[in-house]
């Protein structure tokens, strides 16, 4: 009777805002009146309806503030429309933070300055828009660290840290943002200003007093100190609130607002208590008290100068728990898991699989859970003897197999594989996936290993199973069941572990919530988690801060269910799509499924990587990958079109993918934006026509085939400026962007009138790429004659074009027929003994990449069997040093520096290890890679008259400037053809082919 009555309590409607009754002419006229953006198109608005949730709620509108006065003005509005506003920073909330349906006010974009930092205080005013990680590289130099983190601390923001009082692996030591919260900027509900910090005994007491007096006249601050002491000042609240939060030896809580944690100040606790400081209840208030415009952060010095890992191979998740707490002893950075689930999909991941490489698996084959303890101090010495003590007591404890201690960049890659361990789990292919639901309880350690226990017998009795990871060093596992959200008895086990788990987490006095927040998914359960009386009180919290609901309404208090508002719903089908290419295991809306929203794609040049150029470019979240995710889901699910792709939402937001792949390689959930780029245009084409732009393009062979038979004539119109800006604007290019020129020849009748001898070196067939026919010739002749002096026989077999400029501009089924081409006449010839070598990456990298999976089923085989052995000229030298067919005593030892870009596609589907292998041969060369992304050109991307000016700005994120630095003796190197057109018009340096570098060091 009391689990029905109790379940009857939570799943009440509750009413979170008042129905929205504003037209967009009402929201025209807000948009004039703020100098920001406004928008309120479909569009804009669905790609806010989500975060890294698993909810989804469209809102009205989405405010992009420029000034704090547009944020009164939007505070002004909100009041009297009877509308909310949702402060939003990255937007990578995994409770649903960030959803709902009044405006959401992205200060991502331009709330993003570091105010001030004070070195001899050790503190840094920032705006909310600053991002964790970047604020620490601003720091450095100083010698200063903002110590709490989140695995997304290289895109997550400040304002939304503290929003949701967040805090990473290294919590043991740096606790969460709340603890380094000093000072707090913000704007009240009425619309005014308001300054929160540590206030001394005396002050507080004048405060109230002064508060008091002024009765009708009190200001809405002055309402909000009173009603705060008027609660926290009763004894029976206090009891209360001491009884039913989280176990004091719990560090990591986030259920419901922390008035425990004002308890603990002065006047409230004894006497040498801290001062009382209004941020720690607004730490974690997820944006529902006020508006953040500035926070005052404490820092500390930076973290020891040595981090060594020791990762603790185990049999069981059990064995690890057991042995974090023999390895909190040894006052470790952090400790966390990863359990075997995650090391068997990291096992399926391009880019993980490197990182995963110090995993030893189990005797039986198995993957191990594994323990990442960090022993980060000042020196190796005392890593190495602190580790060998620990490994040591574990294995008297006969706890784990494994011991490996790693240093320097290693520990980046253990990082970087434990970090993505929630986006891998979104490779499982199909409608099933691992939801965010109890994934951040936390508990007392030593309770810890009983607590999974029970946990697991609650899965398992449920038919369910789960993945674990992370912060096992503070009692915070992440838990994520693998339900199927797309039908009822996935909605039934949604709520269902939900409601078994707070119990369990109630019944050992954790948190529900160690980092994540409540948001959406947790609110409905905190009056279970710490008693009605106490959740009364957080009620009482928000009708005096918030007296209107305007600030992020449903989150905290009045929670609608957990299981409404979902991103998928009950019963939802997935609808069937005819589509050219294969999407592995699944079709084209499952493959777009895949992105929960992470965010990744979000972090910016200062983190490196590639993925995603454009939003490194724009700060638009419009430009992420997770946009182009988000909209091609949206419309295949939802569009009312019979050819759901004939959609003009989808084209606007992927008008700005450069199709580079930057996602293919490190998105952690494998979303493939580029490929689904190139479906959605020939649906796209199927309905509307082919422009004439991209006709040309994609037939960029041809025309150049023809031209090559008057090059003169061709390089006479683009040699000349004012002839090349009138060509290129009829074709749709922009003016300013030169075009390659015509070799006098070509390089297949180059080859065909070189005489050769009688060879009798390994066979190698060249594929002569449409790009190094025409243009390139030099670099193809260079790239035969190394091979040839390196005593290969170079043979161009006859095959077709790669396809790739067909494919760029969504020309499947020319692309298809061409592919298919290729295949039949090289399947017979090309073997690992005689592979097929190209020399434009884009070009070769397409057997590996796209012919598998958009020719038809009967060559499939043949595809996968001819993508083995189609190499980069690089990875085919690479491999030959390896096997001591090449050796360094054949170039030259003169000294050369050599910068060398990557080619995007060439880092997603295969790495830039073999180039600087191969450059790396003539022994003193210098061979350093420019921690560049995409160089902005992406074949005609840059051409393009409408990309150009992107084109550019993307070139000199990184890029430009770094080759601008380098003096004129250095060597710039870059495999793409793209990229070195880019380099030139970019900075007026002739990149090199590492091909040609390669026979000019030959000796
Ligand atoms: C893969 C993955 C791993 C994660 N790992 C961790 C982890 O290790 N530790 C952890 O703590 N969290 C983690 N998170 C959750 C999330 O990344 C963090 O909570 C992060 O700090 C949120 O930052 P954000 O900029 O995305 O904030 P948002 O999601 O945009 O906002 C967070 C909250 O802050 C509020 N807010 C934002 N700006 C303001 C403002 N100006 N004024 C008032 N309120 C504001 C919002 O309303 C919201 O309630 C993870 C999430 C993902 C997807
Ligand atoms: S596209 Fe990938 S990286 Fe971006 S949010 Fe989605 S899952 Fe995360
Ligand atoms: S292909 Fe490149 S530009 Fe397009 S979404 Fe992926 S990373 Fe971004």
């Amino acid at each position: 009777m009391f689990v029905t009555l109790t379940l009857l309590f939570f799943r009440l409607p509750t009413i979170m805002t008042a129905p929205i009754s504003v037209s967009n002419s009402d929201l025209s006229l807000l948009a004039n009146q703020i100098e920001g953006e406004l928008h309120y198109d479909n569009t804009m608005r669905t790609l806010y309806a989500t975060d890294a949730s698993a909810y989804r709620e469209m809102p009205l509108a989405v405010a992009i503030p420029k000034t704090e006065a547009d944020i009164k003005t939007l505070i002004r509005y909100a009041t009297e429309k009877h509308i909310s506003l949702i402060p939003r920073t990255a937007g990578t909330s995994l409770a649903g933070q960030v959803v709902g349906n009044g405006i959401i006010v992205d200060v991502s974009r331009n709330f993003t300055k570091i105010l001030e930092i004070n070195e001899a205080e050790k503190w840094v005013r920032v705006q909310p828009g600053v991002v964790r990680d970047e604020l620490n590289m601003a720091l450095k130099p100083y010698g200063l660290y903002f110590g709490p983190e989140t695995s997304t601390a290289n895109r997550a923001m400040i304002g939304g840290m503290v929003g949701n009082n967040s805090c990473g692996s290294n919590s043991i030591v740096y606790g969460s943002a709340r603890e380094h919260t000093l000072e707090v900027k913000a704007i009240l509900a009425d619309g005014s200003d308001a300054e929160f910090k540590n206030i001394q005994i005396g002050d507080y007491q004048n405060l109230l007093s002064s508060a008091k007096s002024k009765n009708g006249s009190a200001t809405l601050l002055d309402k909000i100190y009173l009603k705060t002491n008027e609660i926290l000042q009763s004894p029976g609240n206090q009891e209360e609130i001491r009884k039913n939060f989280p176990k004091p030896s719990i560090s990591r809580r986030n259920t419901g607002y922390a008035l425990d944690m004002l308890l603990h100040t002065e006047p409230y606790a004894h006497a040498d208590a801290q001062p009382f400081n209004m941020c720690s209840l607004i730490a974690g208030s997820e944006g529902t008290l006020c508006f953040l415009t500035e926070i005052k952060l404490n820092l500390v010095p930076l973290p020891p100068k040595t981090q060594g890992l020791v990762c603790v191979h185990c049999d069981t998740i059990d064995e690890a728990l057991r042995a974090t707490i023999v390895t909190l002893k040894y006052l470790p950075h952090a400790v966390e898991l990863i359990d075997d689930y995650v090391l068997e999909c990291a096992a399926t991941n391009a880019e993980q699989k490197k990182n995963a490489f110090f995993v030893k698996n189990k005797p039986d084959g198995k993957f191990p859970a594994i323990l990442v303890v960090d022993l980060s101090r000042e020196t190796t010495e005392e890593v190495e003897a602190l580790a060998a003590e620990m490994t040591r007591e574990l294995q008297e404890a006969n706890i784990g197999f494994h011991y490996p201690l790693l240093f320097g960049d290693d520990t980046k890659k253990i990082w970087s594989l434990r970090k993505a361990g929630l986006g891998l789990l979104s490779n499982i292919p199909g409608d099933e996936k691992a939801v965010a639901v109890i994934e951040d309880t936390a508990v007392d350690v030593y309770d810890q290993p009983d607590y999974i226990r029970d946990f697991n017998e609650i899965l398992k009795k449920n038919g369910m199973s789960a993945v674990h990871y992370a912060h096992a060093g503070t009692g915070e596992i992440h838990l994520r069941p693998i339900i199927n959200l797309k039908t009822r008895e996935g909605h039934q086990q949604f709520r269902m572990i939900a409601e078994e788990i707070a119990d369990l987490v109630k019944k050992y006095d954790g948190s529900l919530s160690g980092e994540h927040g409540d948001g959406r998914l947790r609110g409905e359960f905190i009056p279970k988690m710490v008693g009605e009386h106490n959740y009364q009180l957080f009620k009482e919290i928000k009708k005096v801060w918030d007296p209107q609901n305007i600030f992020n309404p449903g989150k905290i208090v009045d929670t609608a269910p957990m299981d409404t508002f979902l991103r998928y719903e009950a019963d939802q089908q997935t609808p069937e799509f005819k589509t050219y290419f294969r999407f592995q295991d699944q079709n084209i809306l499952q493959h777009a499924e895949q992105c929960n929203g992470s965010g990744d794609c979000r972090k910016t040049e200062m983190s490196g990587g590639t993925m995603c150029p454009s939003f490194m470019a724009t700060r638009n979240e419009k430009d992420t990958t997770r946009a182009r995710a988000n909209i091609l889901r949206e419309m295949l699910t939802r569009s009312p079109k019979e050819n759901r792709f004939d959609n003009k939402e989808i084209k606007e937001v992927y008008d700005l993918c450069l199709a580079c792949k930057g996602c293919k390689g490190e998105c952690p959930s494998n979303v493939d934006v580029a490929k689904m780029k190139m479906e959605f245009l020939q649906q796209y084409h199927d309905a509307n026509g082919i422009p004439l732009r991209s006709w040309l393009v994609g037939n960029f062979s041809k025309m150049t085939g023809i031209a090559s038979y008057v090059p003169w004539a061709y390089n006479l119109v683009f040699k000349n400026a004012p002839l090349r800006k009138i060509a290129n604007r009829v074709v749709g290019f922009h003016p300013e962007r030169t075009m390659p020129l015509l070799h006098n020849t070509t390089l297949k009748k180059w080859y065909d009138k070189q005489k050769r001898g009688n060879s009798t070196g390994r066979k190698v067939y060249l594929f002569c790429d449409e790009f190094t026919n025409y243009n390139d010739v030099e670099v193809g002749k260079k790239s035969i004659m190394a091979l040839e002096k390196l005593g290969y026989e170079v043979i161009i077999p006859n095959h077709a074009p790669s396809g790739r400029p067909q494919l760029s501009k969504g020309l499947l089924k020319d692309a298809k027929k061409i592919a298919e081409e290729n295949i039949r006449l090289l399947k017979d010839i090309i073997s690992y003994d005689t592979p097929l070598v190209g020399i434009e990456p884009s070009a070769i990298l397409t057997f590996r990449d796209e012919y598998p999976d958009l020719v038809s089923d009967d060559l499939v085989e043949e595809a996968k069997k001819l993508a083995q052995n189609a190499l980069q000229f690089d990875e085919f030298i690479a491999r030959e040093i390896e096997l001591k067919h090449i050796s360094k005593d054949r170039f030259t030892k003169e000294k050369k520096l050599i910068k060398l870009h990557g080619h995007c596609q060439q880092k997603a589907i295969s790495s830039m290890v073999p180039t600087k292998k191969m450059l790396s041969l003539p022994e003193n060369y210098n061979v350093q890679l420019i921690p560049s992304g995409c160089c902005g050109m992406a074949g005609s991307f840059g051409y393009e008259k409408e990309h150009y000016d992107l084109s550019m700005q993307i070139g000199e994120l990184v890029l430009f400037p770094a080759v601008r630095q380098q003096p004129e003796e250095v060597i710039i190197a870059a495999p793409g053809t793209s990229c070195r057109h880019q380099i030139h018009d970019g900075t007026g340096r002739r990149a090199m082919h590492p091909a040609e570098i390669l026979w000019e060091a030959l000796v």
